[in-house]
């Protein structure tokens, strides 16, 4: 049995907390990496530790510098920075050859020339006899001798001897102890036969050089720690305390998938997730403030972060409340924040310049607040100010059938542009008083005159107050939109949206 981890507490005291993340440059940066990181971030910044970045990019063929990027980009979008160069695992494999070179003589790890077609093969069989497929240790007890003339003849990968009986046993700061007998873990591969370092290896010699203290990763690797733990106790280094945090999961309770939605962050990002919500989201993936809070700060976060309020398990993905946090920090934003954060969406839509003019700027600044109140993301912004940008083309239905085939609609609507025509003070009281004494005029409830004017100038029957909408859009815009809607409510043209 394996008891570093009663030694541990004196050694924590050596010196400042040190984490890591540690992605592989292999796809898009996945929302439960994201939140790896930022549980590290925090508890880094909750002890004045460090918190370091490791590339591990030892995967040749699936390693991309785009991937990378996107690592850096995502956790740059998030708040969380990092200390120190990011440690790239492709540039130190003389480092890993060096320390399995110590191994092999030390008799901790072996050559073994097993092809990968002959494993798959005895795996096969092995499955065929309902046994768990692992490695039959076939190279461990060659000859020196032999081993040496094959080494010469035959490329070969590096495996680690593991113990064959007890157990390792160790204290995860989430989950308690957790044990694995050495009975059901076979001899990894440490290097590979082109020399790259496997995982489990490339990650103890990193982890202990970088002189990581803790290692917070996800649930997933709780099976490579008991092999970590073997390679570490091999070498004489004092392994850091390991840390498992709960898988993510849908709202179904199953492992988080495409099936449930985007897992990419970056797909999060482009849909517009303030960047404030989607931290303040994924720090309650698992981790459960004292006070009961959900809205918090990422400095309030720091303050209150502790390894172990995370739960080990019950970790889920909600969407909903995701949009409805971001909806609340879209809300706390002034409305020339916001103004700068919709600006590339319209700019994509053709709305507004890159480099927007003055008198753009200051229509953006006048729609923003009328659109803050219903917005959730940012890229809804399109579909909240369109009719700000663009005259209606064709009019939602209920407001065609309730409001604008009302026999007098063109006539209240012409009557009104008129009025609009002359008024003087066109502003949101200059424009309520107008409407209101119109109506009353006619003897109509104001709410019929309202309801369809909203529906000529948006084509919609919900939207901003409309005196405000009004005041915004300008007469220009007001008086040419309804006399749209009379032209094409008398020649029949009017389209419904479909
Ligand atoms: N490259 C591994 C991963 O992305 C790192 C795991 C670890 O933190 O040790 O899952």
């Amino acid at each position: 049995m394996s008891h570093w981890d009663k030694s541990y507490s004196k050694e924590e005291e050596k010196g400042p907390v040190r984490v890591r993340i540690a992605p592989s440059p292999t796809g898009p940066l996945h929302v439960g990496h994201a939140r790896t990181a930022l549980f590290n971030w925090l508890y880094a910044r909750k002890n004045k530790g460090q918190f370091l970045l490791r590339i591990e990019d030892t995967d040749r063929e699936r390693s991309r510098p785009e991937f990378e990027r996107e690592i850096l980009d995502g956790l740059r979008w998030l708040g969380l920075d990092w200390d120190e160069e990011p440690v790239r695992q492709s540039t130190r494999l003389s480092l890993y050859r060096s320390v399995a070179e110590r191994l092999v003589q030390m008799g901790r790890a072996y050559a073994c020339f097993c092809s990968p077609e002959e494993l798959e093969e005895r795996r096969k069989a092995m499955m065929a006899r309902g046994l768990p497929p692992k490695y039959d240790r076939r190279c461990r007890s060659l000859s020196d001798e032999e081993r040496q003339r094959r080494m010469r003849e035959q490329s070969f990968v590096l495996r680690f001897a593991m113990p064959l009986d007890g157990e390792t046993v160790f204290q995860d700061v989430i989950r308690g102890p957790i044990s694995f007998a050495h009975s059901e873990l076979d001899d990894f591969v440490l290097l590979k036969s082109d020399g790259f370092p496997a995982y489990n290896f490339a990650c103890v010699v990193d982890d202990h050089e970088m002189g990581i203290t803790h290692v917070i990763r996800g649930e997933d690797h709780i099976s490579n720690t008991p092999r970590q733990i073997q390679i570490y106790q091999a070498l004489g280094w004092q392994p850091p305390r390991f840390a498992h945090l709960p898988l993510i999961l849908g709202k179904d309770r199953s492992k988080l998938s495409s099936r449930h939605g985007a897992t990419s962050l970056k797909a999060y990002q482009e849909m517009g997730i303030l960047p404030e919500a989607m931290v303040n989201f994924l720090a309650l993936l698992g981790w459960y403030p004292r006070d009961g809070r959900e809205i918090l700060s990422l400095d309030e976060m720091v303050e209150q972060f502790e390894l172990s309020d995370v739960k080990p398990s019950g970790a889920i993905f909600d969407l909903e409340k995701l949009l409805w946090m971001s909806g609340h920090y879209v809300r706390t934003l002034a409305a020339e924040d916001l103004a700068i954060r919709i600006l590339p969406y319209l700019v994509e839509r053709g709305w507004v310049e890159p480099n927007p003019s003055s008198e753009q700027w200051n229509y953006l600044l006048q729609v923003t607040p009328l659109i803050q109140e219903r917005m959730r993301t940012l890229s809804e912004a399109t579909s909240l100010a369109d009719f700000f940008y663009e005259d209606p083309e064709d009019y939602d239905e209920p407001v065609v059938s309730k409001w604008l085939t009302r026999s007098d609609a063109p006539q209240m609507l012409e009557e009104l542009s008129n009025r609009l025509e002359s008024l003087e003070d066109f502003t949101v009281e200059g424009i309520e008083e107008t409407v209101r004494r119109m109506a009353a005029e006619r003897g109509q409830r104001a709410a019929v005159l309202i309801h369809t004017t909203r529906a000529a100038l948006t084509g919609r029957g919900e939207g901003p107050s409309l005196f405000h909408l009004m005041a915004v859009l300008g007469r220009e815009r007001c008086v040419r939109r309804l006399r749209t809607a009379v032209r094409r409510l008398t020649e029949g043209s009017l389209k419904v949206a479909r």
